[in-house]
């Protein structure tokens, strides 16, 4: 089976006139996996789009991790034209956000006050701020391969050595800032304790995504968090967890509250940053912590950050809508078993093929590099096969399977994908994985 694409090919021809690279933000592009017209889509319901070729797709994208009941999910269609109704932008406090800020706090204690803004990258971005503004200090730890945004202090990338100062990873970004960030490989103690005997002192902050989501799905190593938190502590820094992806993404509440960690107060972090889920599909990012910590968040503190278009009704009706629906007995469980279904049948094709695949899977997520060792970290997921992974995604989007376009992305499961899905995506992965290995 092949798709043909003509409709999307002229727009991106088209698009390409207009917007800068055809689209408006990078990952969307088919850079990463040889380039071409992306597919433009024009509908969505439930866990299938519609291209402008009318094409239809089972998609395992689902917007980079916000779409998690399915698009166009009921609920969250019925509160999101409410809140239309009703006016979509006041500039004025709304009870709709203390109740969406009772919701996170109730499945996320460590948040004891939040702040809504637009974005992700705006949520990292002022936690590190704050955390800034609470220490008196000007450094931040990060580790490789962890995506927190685009603000420049973020967009630094490891030199050579398991613990360095930061390079600019972006044209734009000043070496000065970059200056002010170390970064340090993932589930590497020894690389941050390194880090902070050299820096300590001027550490701010040690900022990371406690479940990795951006360069495949992949757990911190036993002790990783417990260890990271005590030595930070112990440096008087703050730990700062970005869970724009992990967030009410594996169960009801954050990474760090997920059964996985036995010793939840060890791994308590002084301030979270929240995206992507909490806002049901339409823009959104959040960021809380400890109560002395967000307190220097003006108007009380002097740390300044603000937004014409934070807590607008819209997205906070749709983050509320979404997390009722997330409320609902079994839907974790369900994302999970289907997961397992999938990804016990990639590996097995893989293996019957010879194609080296490793899966990392949590609940209803999980990553799928082709390499045939562990991925642990940024460096272990670089060392995998780019180029049979361009040919498997471009074999699986003309069977009508849509995955992210980039080696290093995660397959989303939501709720409303089916066994029928879950079939059809098995055989089609088959037949990619056949046509690969020259069967
Ligand atoms: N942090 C993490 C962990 C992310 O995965 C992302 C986006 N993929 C961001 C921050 C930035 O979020 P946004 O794209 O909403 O700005």
């Amino acid at each position: 089976m092949s798709i043909s694409r003509p409709r999307s090919e002229q727009l991106y021809a088209e698009a390409l006139q207009h917007i800068v690279g055809g689209v408006n933000s990078p990952s969307r592009s088919f850079k990463a996996v040889g380039g071409g017209a992306p597919v433009f889509m024009k509908r969505a319901q439930g866990a299938h789009f519609w291209d402008v070729d009318d094409n239809r797709y089972i998609d395992y994208l689902c917007a980079y991790g916000p779409v998690i009941t399915g698009h166009a999910h009921p609920h969250i269609t019925a509160a999101i034209t409410r809140a239309a109704e009703n006016g979509t932008l006041y500039g004025t406090p709304t009870e709709l956000e203390i109740e969406l800020a009772r919701m996170l706090k109730s499945a996320i204690p460590s948040l004891d006050k939040v702040r809504f803004v637009n974005s992700g990258t705006e949520a990292v971005m002022t936690t590190i701020r704050v955390a800034r503004a609470y220490t008196k200090r000007s450094k931040i730890i990060k580790f490789a391969g962890c995506y927190h945004g685009h603000s420049d202090l973020v967009l630094v990338a490891a030199g050579s050595g398991p613990s360095t100062l930061g390079i600019p990873d972006s044209a734009g970004v000043p070496a000065s800032i970059a200056g002010e960030v170390i970064t340090v490989p993932f589930n590497d103690l020894g690389g941050l304790a390194q880090a902070l005997q050299r820096w300590g002192d001027e550490v701010a902050a040690v900022m990371v995504e406690p479940i990795v989501g951006n360069f495949g799905m992949v757990m911190p190593k036993p002790g990783f968090l417990e260890e990271l938190c005590r030595m930070t502590r112990e440096a008087g820094a703050l730990v700062i967890y970005d869970e724009v992806i992990s967030a009410f993404r594996f169960h009801y509440g954050s990474a760090h509250t997920y059964d996985v960690f036995p010793d939840k107060a060890a791994i308590e972090p002084d301030l979270t940053a929240l995206g992507k889920i909490i806002g049901g599909g339409l823009p959104i990012g959040a960021y809380g912590g400890r109560k002395e910590v967000m307190e220097q968040v003006a108007p009380l503190g002097p740390a300044y950050q603000a937004g014409t278009m934070a807590g607008n009704p819209a997205s906070i009706s749709a983050g509320i809508a979404c997390l009722e629906v997330l409320q609902a007995p079994g839907v974790y469980e369900r994302m999970d078993a289907l997961a397992v279904q999938l990804a016990d049948a990639l590996k097995q094709s893989s293996l019957s093929y010879g194609i080296p695949l490793e899966i990392n899977r949590i609940r209803g997520s999980f990553s799928a590099h082709f390499c045939s060792h562990p991925v642990t970290n940024y460096d272990e997921a670089q060392d995998t096969d780019g180029e049979l992974f361009a040919q498997f995604f471009r074999l699986m989007l003309d069977q009508g399977i849509c995955l992210a376009p980039s080696k290093y992305e995660a397959w989303f499961l939501t709720t409303a994908h089916t066994e029928e899905d879950i079939a059809a995506t098995i055989q089609a992965a088959d037949q990619a994985l056949k046509v690969m290995a020259g069967k």
